[in-house]
């Protein structure tokens, strides 16, 4: 987030700089290591409509912030497959479900379609005959998140943003307005914030990186499972991203046995050419999130904003709170806020 709102105002000609506690590679952040999906329709079965709304928006911004970057991201739109073994059916029937009553309170996402045997293996031929059901989610997307978070750090030193590494501050270390300080500051620190903003927590989620030469899947598969719901995501050049555990919890530490073993196992289940796959990485980190699972622009003064709570959702939604954040630069109110049910609120003084 803070990336991307540093390079908007940037081009929009604001001097910017960017304060990171981390390196330039992003390693203390879940960015690094999310799947970045941009599933509104999937994600509805776990979120609020305002949520699903911003993915939505996304879906067509993307394309247009992308376009702006000189280093390439890779972004596609084909969809979203779900699947389930035989003895998951209730599951994918109640799944089914909320994703149909999503679609006629929400009509402009594209309809979910149910597909047999034949169906599924005709969009992913390497699953072969291995599921006789699915859903099919047209036009969901996803893109490289490492990527992106390269080429918004190779358009920040192109544009000559102040970056500061290593160089962890709080709101309260400006003064915004006064002179020799900045007009404006943004916190957009993730569970940094915690201190300023008490009511962040964190979700732990685990995730495996895995490098398949024998797997071939042209876009992000959902396993519905009772206990651990499991996603593949591909990247290029056979590289998927198998997610995510999702942990009420602050904690960091290494990945653990059990999260490791269900994620390589549901995805061994899925395809067994997993079996000779190699792991590039079992990396874990924690979503930033608020007590509502919603994201948040909070304003800490006339000149003074936190942006917050992205929780799962940071790629789904970050177009749209940008875009949001940046109407609030400029004409101190935001419309699309409101259009989407984007909360805008006041820190308790
Ligand atoms: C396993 C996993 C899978 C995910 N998959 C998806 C997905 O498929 N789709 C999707 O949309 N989202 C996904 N997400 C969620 C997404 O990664 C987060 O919502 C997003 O990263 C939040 O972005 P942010 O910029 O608000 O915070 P962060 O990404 O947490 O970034 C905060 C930054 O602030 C820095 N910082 C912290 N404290 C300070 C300080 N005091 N001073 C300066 N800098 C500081 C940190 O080092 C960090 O770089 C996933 C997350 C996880 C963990």
């Amino acid at each position: 987030m803070g990336r991307l709102l540093a390079w908007q105002l940037a081009r929009a000609g604001h001097r910017v700089a960017v304060f990171e506690a981390g390196g330039a590679d992003a390693q203390n952040s879940p960015a690094r290591i999310a799947a970045a999906m941009l599933a509104p329709l999937a994600e509805s079965a776990i979120t609020e409509p305002s949520v699903v709304e911003m993915g939505r928006y996304a879906l067509t911004r993307w394309p247009q912030l992308l376009a702006q970057l000189t280093q390439p991201v890779f972004f596609q739109q084909e969809g979203t497959l779900i699947l389930w073994h035989r003895q998951d059916a209730p599951e994918a029937r109640r799944f089914a479900g909320q994703l149909q009553a999503t679609n006629e309170t929400q009509p402009a996402l594209p309809r979910l379609q149910a597909l047999d045997g034949a169906g599924v293996r005709q969009l992913e031929p390497s699953l072969e005959n291995r599921f006789t059901q699915g859903l099919y989610l047209p036009g969901e997307g996803q893109l490289d998140n490492r990527q992106l978070l390269a080429a918004l750090l190779h358009e920040l030193q192109a544009m000559q943003v102040q970056l500061h590494w290593g160089s962890p501050r709080a709101p309260q270390d400006f003064q915004p307005g006064q002179p020799q300080q900045p007009d404006w500051v943004f916190d957009c620190r993730g569970l940094g914030a915690q201190a300023q903003w008490p009511q962040l927590r964190g979700i732990r989620g685990e995730v495996a990186r895995l490098h398949a030469p024998d797997v071939s899947l042209s876009r992000p598969t959902r396993l519905i499972h009772p206990r651990y719901p499991i996603y593949i995501a591909p990247k290029q050049d056979h590289v998927f991203v198998i997610g995510a555990t999702e942990i009420e919890s602050n904690d960091l530490s290494p990945p653990s046995v059990r999260s490791t073993l269900e994620l390589l196992s549901a995805a061994y289940a899925v395809h067994p050419g997993f079996a000779e796959a190699r792991i590039l990485e079992i990396a874990t980190q924690c979503r930033p999130t608020l007590p509502d699972n919603l994201p948040a622009i909070r304003r800490l003064g006339p000149r003074s904003l936190q942006i917050n709570g992205l929780y799962r959702h940071g790629f789904m939604i970050s177009p749209a709170v940008l875009d949001a954040a940046m109407e609030l630069v400029q004409h101190q109110t935001t419309t699309l806020a409101d259009s989407l049910d984007l909360r805008v609120e006041s820190a308790p003084a």
